[in-house]
């Protein structure tokens, strides 16, 4: 079984990989279990690993409790390196921790490793009714600046300033990947999401970068939607869209619509892509405290996330692999976790993939 969309939707990532151990022939990812929800759905995804003989070697990196001076953060500078130096890994979600002084863990990944594009695939799961049938949107989000630049601050008592920022650099590179995904993965169109209407300089570069880039793909079809409008049209007939590229906040906001049509955050995947074809996946979703450390969680995000970390490396039959045994198994419906309306506990659900496979 697999999507018709599906292996279109998940054919990823071209990138030569070079962390291999060449005595075992194991390659080393790095993974970031996480926060919440991350720890018990990456264990998880290393039983199905190890389920299905994938050769990966896992080099496990903590979120510390400490701030590193070296990035600012909880992220220590050799969980960073950790990612440099394999090329691809994997991470659980992170809480945002409250306070000051220091980086947003997410945003010093997307910065230090320069993540600058976010691939949020998102596909209707055959067997799986939803009001629809034929979802299958790829949104590229762009991952290093927009309203995510951190800069923010009080100009008097009572006024705050959050700065967008938008450069041309960042613009024109998130707009030729999307383009060059949308060539070599069989799809038509990319439409680029804005409110260029209202933020006239800021999505004004963005769309002016996109146009750009889109004169080198006459074979690509090539629009522009405002983003309220996008979300009427998302929610009323999804088919209409193919890949969406847009801004950081946009992107953010989009895919967990996206989400929403095809069941839920427990399904949706996504992989951050590097300058020097860095690869680092991770689910759509957040870490969920709501449900952590109950055994409820859908590791299906994370597992599809790490499909298309196989993908990247080239490694296709253990990625279909995995991928149908997921998929498989909620078609058939007997194990589903909460989210998907069934009763399934993590363990149990993702013993049932190991089954499939
Ligand atoms: P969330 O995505 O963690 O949760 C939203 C809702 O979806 C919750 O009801 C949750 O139970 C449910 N959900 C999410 N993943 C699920 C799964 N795999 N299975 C079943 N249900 C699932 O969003 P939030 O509550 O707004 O954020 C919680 C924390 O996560 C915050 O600290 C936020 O900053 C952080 N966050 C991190 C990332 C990331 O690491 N990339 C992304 C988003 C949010």
């Amino acid at each position: 079984l697999g999507s018709p969309n599906s292996s279109r939707a998940f054919s990823s990532f071209n990138r030569s990989f070079s962390s291999s151990d060449s005595s075992s022939n194991l390659i080393r990812a790095t993974l970031f279990p996480g926060d919440g929800i991350g720890p018990e759905i990456a264990e998880a995804v290393k039983q199905v690993f190890r389920a299905a003989d994938v050769p990966i070697e896992w080099e496990e990196h903590y979120v510390g409790d400490q701030i590193d001076p070296r990035t600012q953060s909880f992220l220590t500078w050799e969980s960073l390196e950790s990612v440099r130096q394999n090329g691809v890994g994997l991470k659980g979600p992170m809480a945002t921790p409250i306070g000051k002084g220091h980086r947003s863990l997410n945003l010093t990944l997307r910065k230090e490793l320069n993540l600058y594009a976010n691939v949020r695939p998102c596909y209707s799961l055959p067997g799986y009714k939803t009001r629809y049938d034929d979802v299958d949107l790829i949104t590229i989000r762009e991952n290093t600046e927009g309203e995510y630049s951190g800069l923010e601050h009080q100009v008097v008592r009572g006024v705050v300033e959050s700065l967008k920022i938008i450069t041309r650099q960042a613009s024109l590179r998130v707009a030729e990947y999307a383009f060059h995904y949308a060539k070599t993965h069989g799809r038509e169109r990319v439409s680029a999401i804005h409110k260029a209407n209202i933020m006239q300089k800021t999505d004004g570069l963005f769309l002016k970068c996109c146009r750009e880039v889109a004169e080198k793909y006459p074979e690509i079809k090539y629009e522009e939607v405002v983003i309220d409008n996008c979300c009427m049209m998302l929610v009323k007939n999804p088919a209409l869209f193919d890949v969406l590229v847009m801004p950081n906040l946009y992107g953010d906001i989009i895919s967990d619509l996206c989400a929403g049509l095809i069941g839920g955050l427990g399904l949706t995947p996504s992989c951050n892509i590097g300058e020097g074809g860095i690869a680092l996946a991770e689910a759509v979703h957040g870490s969920a405290p709501d449900i952590a450390g109950k055994n409820m969680a859908n590791p299906t995000a994370l597992m599809l996330s790490a499909v298309t970390m196989l993908r990247h490396l080239k490694l296709h039959d253990k990625a279909d692999q995995i991928q149908n045994a997921i998929l498989n198994t909620i078609s058939e419906g007997r194990y589903r976790t909460a989210d998907l309306g069934g009763s399934s506990t993590t363990t149990d659900f993702t013993k049932a993939i190991c089954d499939h496979l």
